[in-house]
This record gives structure tokens, sequence and C-alpha cells, in this order.
């Protein structure tokens, strides 16, 4: 079977994209005669199948050695990549950041109005009372 190959326009409108698959391809190689060194020669097929699962009743992907391969190939190209972009200083700064907006976000989409919920407010005394308060602490008000 021909290798797929990666045209000058390929390279050229998509760079990125061509390298990843280089270097699923060069993982692709590593990983197969790594965990199957007594493979034939012969070009096999990559077979993917959706089955249902007989005890879960879920529908599952399925696939022959060759399709696991050729998953954990790009599960390891993608592994790689996220090890690369986070060992990149400019990188962290900016997952810091988008962590950091995101925890605000959630703190103030989320947690801030718990935490409203949390005491009712004495509308003669200002004083905040527990949440389940039916007269107010300081001056005994019904709330
Ligand atoms: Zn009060």
């Amino acid at each position: 079977m021909p290798r797929a190959p990666i045209t000058e326009s390929l390279l050229k409108e998509y760079p990125a994209e061509a390298k990843i698959l280089q270097d699923i391809l060069v993982n692709f190689a590593q990983i197969y005669k790594k965990v199957l060194p007594k493979s034939t020669e012969a070009p096999k097929e990559i077979k993917f199948a959706v089955a249902k699962d007989t005890n879960s009743k879920q529908y599952t992907l399925v696939g022959n050695e060759e399709a696991i391969l050729f998953l954990v190939s790009i599960c390891k190209t993608l592994l790689d990549i996220g090890d690369q972009a986070l060992k990149s200083s400019e990188y962290k700064d900016h997952l810091e950041k988008i962590v950091q907006e995101s925890t605000r976000q959630y703190i103030t989409k989320f947690i801030k109005p718990i935490n409203e919920e949390a005491f009712k407010r004495c509308p003669k005394c200002n004083y905040e009372n527990k949440y389940n308060a039916v007269y107010c602490t300081k001056c005994a008000k019904k709330l």
C-alpha cells in the first residue's frame, strides 16, 4: 500500500496539519513495530466499525489491531504536542490567564448568587441573618 503523499500544496496550505500528519505516521510506525514486531509485510487494512455492546447496550467504536494502534498513534501525537506546548512559558501564561478568567466567571456566575442567598438582609437594620431566619437576630423584625 503506497504511503499517503504529502504534496507541496498540502505543505503550503496546511503546514501545521501536514506536520502533525507526518508525526502521526512516524509515531504509528514506531508503535506498530514495538507492539506487533512479528507482523507480516503484507498490507493490512485499518478497520473500524460501530457495534452495540451486548452487556451495556451502548454503541461503541471497535477496530482491528491496526485501527487501535492508529488511534494510539494519534493520541501519542496529541500528547506530544500538549507536552511541548506546556513547556513553552508563553503558552503557560496564556493558559493561566484562561484558567483565571474562567475561574472568575465561574465564581461570578455560580458561587456569588449562592453566597447572596446564604443570608437574609434585614430591611430595618440591614443585619445579615442566616438564610433560614424568620426574625432578625439583631432587631427581631419579621423577615
Ligand atoms: Zn434587623
